[in-house]
């Protein structure tokens, strides 16, 4: 069950663990943007050579959104689906353009959490985790993101049931975690399902927070061997 002192106790435990990040922007929000399109389906390092290639190839935000999707594809090609990436990239920033008049994501600090990720979904290719990365990263928002690696340890930790979906667990742990601890959280949560809380068979024995986790498999026997 999810009481507040529970929540409180496992955030307190994975920054013990993995520390307390402090949260700093990496990259404009437009940047932030594009960058985590191109992170879908593929590793950070993959979306990062592609947003490097992406730079290499145009001088300006105006030109990608000029460009056609092909040229775009091309120089985004390490990124993985790229011509698909491409053709979001492109309409977005096209899109944004047209609305706004020029290709930057500031007036969105003016708005409210939920305004903004409307507005950032309305685009085709920006599903809720991607508008929940750009308010996090780019702008500080208590707003958290859903990956595979949160959704997969939150679901471990009972916050969420078995027919939970992405998209109910961003409202779920939008509802129960401290708007000053969402981006530690995040951050900690994708630590400790990387390198701990795996995919495949967690390591419970070396987990920071084994002991309020109700998944763990610490203190299973161990398989007897065959006769
Ligand atoms: S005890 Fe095991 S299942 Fe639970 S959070 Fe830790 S590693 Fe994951």
């Amino acid at each position: 069950m999810i009481t507040p002192a529970r929540l409180v106790a496992i955030i307190t435990q994975l920054e013990h663990g993995y520390g307390r990040p402090e949260w700093r922007p990496r990259f404009s929000p437009l940047e932030e943007l594009v960058f985590t399109i191109l992170s879908q389906n593929t590793t950070d390092a993959n979306a990062d050579r592609a947003l490097t290639g992406l730079r290499k190839r145009f001088p300006s935000w105006e030109k990608v959104a000029a460009a056609p999707p092909g040229k775009i594809a091309a120089a985004i090609r390490t990124g993985g689906l790229a011509d698909t990436k491409a053709r979001y990239i492109r309409e977005t920033l096209a899109g944004i353009l047209r609305e706004k008049g020029d290709l930057s994501l500031n007036f969105l600090k003016q708005m409210g959490d939920g305004d903004a990720m409307a507005y950032l979904t309305s685009f085709t290719g920006v599903g809720v985790k991607t508008a929940a990365c750009v308010l996090l990263f780019a702008f500080g928002r208590p707003v958290m993101p859903v990956d595979t690696h949160v959704f997969r340890v939150t679901k471990r930790l009972a916050f969420l049931g078995p027919r939970a979906t992405r998209l109910s667990a961003h409202r779920i742990l939008a509802a129960i975690t401290p708007p000053p601890d969402v981006y530690s959280f995040h951050i900690n949560l994708v630590k400790h399902g990387r390198q701990v809380c795996r995919a495949g068979r967690p390591l419970c024995g070396r987990c920071v927070i084994e002991p309020l986790c109700p998944s763990s498999i610490a203190k299973e026997p161990p398989l007897r061997p065959e006769p």
